[in-house]
This record gives structure tokens, C-alpha cells and sequence, in this order.
């Protein structure tokens, strides 16, 4: 079995399946540690089931409260239903390595190019000219790699108008319970804290509105600085990073959860808009359903590959397709003045509503 993607998803996926007693090969990019850009804040969704795969993780920071601000700088703050906590996805992602391969996992860096169905067998090359093969085969390579294009999908020869921005900060005055959402001009920042104690500042900016400067930098003090919350963010925090990391061509287009026969995992099979703080639950939760549908399908004989796939495909939809619906709606309101005023005033009124809200982007804890 081969697991394209060493992320959230992949490397999940791995820790499940070498418990059942598989042999596993994991591809992966990049070598561990590394950083990734992503707001960090981790939904409790997932905790039961981390516990269960015996993933240790640092210390972490818990989290249970949200706050809410405009581009005009109306604030407002609410617990969260289920709450979270902060790590940063340099330990995280290198904490699910360390068990990987504690369990026995086999873990290479290289680079997947293509991949290919034939007679029942997955083949697949690397940058590195090797070669590949397995019976099952998961995709867990992120939101946006050159195999989407070999696979032809359709998501792929869209427009991806997004670009994500992230660095760690020291500002000691933040909270460590708090995670803030903070609206500006076409875009929106996500501030809170992980393990070391630093504040990590995420945003997600609209390629029209970041073309209006070019360079983070002006970006930064010219539109991210138009939220007062924000400009005393970056007028008062420290830098850790000697630049902040970037990412471009963010999509929240639909996938499929097969494509090729693969069973895609985490951002490969769909991204919630990152406002919903979801997306890293997803990934593990999704992994922990793709590596139940396999084992099913090697222990037993009468349980076909069509149908590991389409229960594999419903139980994607079932588990995550209202949260992306309601992530979609949301993202369209807070990205409209008009509108983000108006929800704002409703929610003050009415504050169950926002936490009837964040429950419909969010699942129950994972039941095993
Ligand atoms: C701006 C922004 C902020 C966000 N904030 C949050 C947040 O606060 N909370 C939250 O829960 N979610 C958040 N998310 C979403 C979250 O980051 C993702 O949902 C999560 O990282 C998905 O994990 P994954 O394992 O699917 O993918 P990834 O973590 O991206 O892992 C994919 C891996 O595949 C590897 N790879 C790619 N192509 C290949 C290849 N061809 N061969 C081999 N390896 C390959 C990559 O190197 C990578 O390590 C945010 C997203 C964005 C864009």
C-alpha cells in the first residue's frame, strides 16, 4: 500500500494502517521538520481519536474562546461549542512522522509525478526516476500538486484567486485561550497561539485585493492594517520568521473522493474555507474513514474494490459535505461588507446563533 503526501492526512492514514498490520510506503516532498502555511488552530474533533492511534504531541495551548471583528472594527466574542487548541504544524506534522515510523512505516522524500491504474495494480513514478507499485494506493498530497493535472481533474482548470499568508510573532499580551478572526479588505486573518508560546498570524487575502500591492510587506500596513485588531497585531508583535511564508493558488473548488480509483484524502479530496478553523480535523477524521474502507477491503475476500469505493465516497459526503456548504456560505458573507455587518448585528442579538453556526462548520468529537 502506498500513501502519496505526508501531511495531516497522509501521515494519519499511515499511523492507522501500520497498527492493523500493514506495510506501508509514505511519499513525501519534503523532509521533516517543516513549516506549513495554516492558522494552527486544531478543532477537538479529532482529539479522541489521536489519543486512540497513540500520536504524542507537545504541550499544546487549549482554546475556547473566538473572537469576531470587522473591517470597521465591531468585535465580537463567543466560546466555542467544542474548543480546540494551538500547535504549529512544524511539531504536529513531526510528531505523526515520529510515530510513523516508530510503527514501522517506510517514509521517502520524493516527489510523486504520476501514477497509473492497470489490471488491478497501481503503478507510480517519482522525480527521482524510481518506480512503485501497490494494490491501493491513498492521495493525500495536499490541496494542489502537478498529479492533479496528470489525473485530469476537474477542480484543477479552474481559477484558484486565493493566495494564504502566515508567520509566528511574539506578543505576550495575547491570550493563549483565544482564537481571533479578524476581516479586512478582501481577506481575512486568523491570530493564535501554539506550543512555544508565539502567536501565529494566518490570513487568507484575495488575489484582486493583494494585486492592489504587489508585496506582503505593503500588504500588510496598507489593507491587513485597515482592522484596528489587526494594525496593533503588526505594530506591536515581534517577528519570528525572517519573512512570512506564502502560498498561491488556493482553490475551494469541489473534488471527488475517487479519482482514478485512488481514495483522496484531507485538502486532495476538498478544502473547507480556513475561516471554519476545520481543515486539519477533516484531513485526520478523512484519514481515519479511507483507512477503515481498506482495511476492510484486505480482510475480506466478498468486499469488492467498487465498493470500497463508493462506501468510502458516501461516507466523505456524509461526514463533511454540510460543513464545506456552510464554510462556502460563510466565506461569501464575511467577504462582503454589507453583509458581515449585517450577520455581525444579527449574532449580537442573537448569540446562539453564532455558536449554532460554528457548530454546523464543525463535527462531533470522533467516536471509535
Ligand atoms: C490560509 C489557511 C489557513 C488555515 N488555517 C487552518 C486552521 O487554523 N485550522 C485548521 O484546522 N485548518 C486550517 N487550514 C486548512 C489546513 O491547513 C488543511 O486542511 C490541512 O493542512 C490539510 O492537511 P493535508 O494532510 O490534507 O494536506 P497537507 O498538510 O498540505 O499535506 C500534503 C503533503 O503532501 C506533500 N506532497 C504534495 N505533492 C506531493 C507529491 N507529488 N509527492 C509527494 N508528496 C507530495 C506535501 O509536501 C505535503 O506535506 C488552513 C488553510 C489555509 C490555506
Amino acid at each position: 500500500m502506498i500513501i502519496i503526501g505526508g501531511g495531516l492526512a497522509g501521515l494519519t492514514s499511515a499511523i492507522h494502517l501500520a497498527r492493523e498490520g500493514y506495510n506501508l510506503l509514505l511519499l513525501e516532498r519534503y523532509p521533516y521538520p517543516h513549516h506549513k502555511v495554516c492558522g494552527e488552530y486544531v478543532s477537538n474533533e479529532i482529539a479522541p481519536y489521536l489519543e486512540s492511534l497513540n500520536v504524542t504531541l507537545p504541550k499544546t495551548v487549549a482554546i475556547d474562546t473566538l473572537q469576531l471583528s470587522t473591517k470597521q472594527g465591531k468585535l465580537l466574542q463567543t466560546k466555542l461549542p467544542l474548543g480546540g487548541f494551538g500547535i504549529s504544524r512544524y511539531a504536529f506534522d513531526n510528531s505523526l512522522y515520529k510515530r510513523a515510523l516508530a510503527l514501522g512505516v517506510s517514509v521517502k522524500f520524493e516527489t510523486v509525478k504520476n501514477v497509473n491504474f492497470l489490471k488491478d495494480v497501481f503503478n507510480l513514478d517519482t522525480e527521482n526516476e524510481n518506480r512503485y507499485s501497490a494494490k491501493v494506493i491513498i492521495g493525500a498530497y495536499g490541496k494542489r500538486s502537478g498529479l492533479d493535472k496528470q489525473l485530469n481533474r476537474n477542480f484543477i482548470n479552474k481559477k484558484a484567486p486565493w493566495i494564504g499568508v502566515k508567520a509566528h510573532y511574539d506578543l505576550q499580551e495575547f491570550p493563549d485561550n483565544l482564537v481571533a478572526l479578524h476581516n479586512f479588505e478582501g481577506g481575512y486573518g486568523g491570530l493564535s497561539k501554539i506550543e512555544s508560546g508565539a502567536v501565529n498570524f494566518c490570513y487568507l487575502a484575495s488575489y484582486k485585493s493583494f494585486q492592489t500591492e504587489k508585496n506582503i510587506e505593503k500588504f500588510n500596513s496598507k489593507v491587513v492594517a485597515g482592522n484596528k485588531f489587526l494594525n496593533h497585531f503588526l505594530r506591536n508583535a515581534q517577528p519570528l520568521f525572517d519573512e512570512p511564508m506564502s502560498i498561491a493558488q488556493v482553490s475551494f473548488e469541489r473534488k471527488q473522493a475517487i479519482e482514478g480509483h485512488i481514495l483522496m484524502c484531507g485538502d486532495t479530496a476538498g478544502l473547507i474555507h480556513p475561516l471554519c478553523g476545520n481543515g486539519m480535523a477533516m484531513a485526520i477524521h478523512s484519514a481515519k474513514l479511507a483507512s477503515e474502507r481498506i482495511h476492510t477491503f484486505f480482510k475480506n475476500s466478498d468486499y469488492t474494490r467498487a465498493q470500497m469505493e463508493s462506501d468510502y465516497r458516501k461516507e466523505w459526503r456524509n461526514t463533511f459535505r454540510r460543513r464545506l456548504q456552510t464554510g462556502r456560505v460563510l466565506q461569501s458573507l464575511l467577504l462582503s461588507e454589507r453583509a458581515t455587518n449585517m450577520l455581525m448585528g444579527t449574532i449580537a442579538k442573537s448569540p446562539g446563533l453564532i455558536r449554532s453556526l460554528i457548530k454546523r462548520t464543525h463535527g462531533k468529537p470522533i467516536s471509535l
